[in-house]
């Protein structure tokens, strides 16, 4: 649970040890990280209601998180997020038993990583239909996790769930982190959930690994066009786990448009793998926690697509 706060305080002090470097360019700097309240330990994992929002919930697993949906006919839950932790799927029903006696009637899968969506087997006990994206299904099923439940019903490019009086809307708008992610989204509520592409607040780091440079741009526009307010992350937003906004969308496409800018000019260079990796930098991105540590797998895979074309 100390990782919380160690998430935290390498990027404050990257920021702090980075300053001297950005002095000429003062007006970038000064806000956030000394006015931040210190942060409270977190217990393991535990559920909050979104405000303004009714029934809409985030249980949060670690450093995961999952959207779950009370509504007057049963609950639409949605990734188990129980990777590693072998009663985290039993865990994640037995809170939602703790706010309502109404059966899950759905779970769906964001994308196929099991970091999300392994632990479904306790859902399924409890009577749920698993709901992916086709292609996560056809990767599931070569892959045969044993800890990761097939889904029942597939979505191709859209499907809408309505079950009492939510209506939640999936829809599959091209590869970006992942070619299997849906985006769902609350119209009334004006709420979306989107997996691993759009961290808030945070760096981008190991979902770099599997991830489509090109396509997300045109991806991320797609969801900057959508009619929502309010971002609920895979991963708890920064500070505090706050929810995203369209500025953080903007924002996070910026990252990747600039962090490709960067690379094609190195990559065409003909200086990937080893120098083109060891001079790239994002300066301006410094500040962000996870920069020291995310930055090599940014590298890395922009690397592959202007050094090598994949
Ligand atoms: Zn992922």
């Amino acid at each position: 649970m100390q990782r919380v706060l160690l998430a935290f305080l390498p990027a404050t002090l990257m920021a702090a040890l980075a300053a001297p470097a950005q002095a000429q360019a003062p007006a970038q700097s000064p806000a956030a990280p000394a006015a931040a309240p210190a942060q409270p330990q977190r217990p393991p994992f535990e559920t909050r209601k979104v405000d303004g929002a009714d029934g809409v919930y985030i249980f949060r697993n670690g450093n995961h998180q999952a959207m779950f949906v009370v509504t007057s006919d049963g609950v639409i839950a949605t990734d188990p997020i129980a990777y590693g932790r072998p009663t985290g799927g039993q865990t994640y029903v037995d809170e939602i038993k703790k706010v309502t006696d109404k059966p899950i009637k759905y779970l769906i899968y964001s994308h196929h990583h099991y970091d999300h969506i392994a632990g479904g087997k306790a859902f399924k006990d409890a009577g749920a239909t698993v709901i992916a994206h086709k292609t996560a299904k056809e990767r599931l099923a070569m892959l045969k996790d044993p800890n990761t439940v097939l889904p029942d019903e597939t979505v191709d490019s859209e499907k809408t769930i309505k079950l009492g009086d939510t209506t939640l809307e999936l829809s599959y708008l091209g590869p970006n982190h992942s070619d299997s992610t849906l985006v769902m989204r609350l119209p009334k509520e004006k709420i979306i959930f989107v997996v691993d592409t759009i961290p808030v607040g945070t760096m981008p780091g190991r979902g770099m690994i599997d991830f489509y440079p090109l396509e997300t741009e045109a991806f991320m526009q797609k969801v900057i066009a959508m009619d929502w307010e309010r971002l609920i992350p895979g991963h708890p937003g920064a500070p505090d786990g706050r929810l995203g906004t369209k500025k953080d969308a903007q924002d996070v496409l910026a990252l990747y448009q600039d962090a490709s800018a960067e690379m094609k000019e190195l990559g065409q260079a003909g200086k990937c793998w080893d120098q083109a990796e060891k001079e790239f930098k994002l300066p301006k991105y410094a500040g962000l926690p996870g920069y020291e540590q995310g930055l090599p797998f940014v590298a890395r895979r922009y690397c592959a697509l202007w050094g090598r074309g994949t």
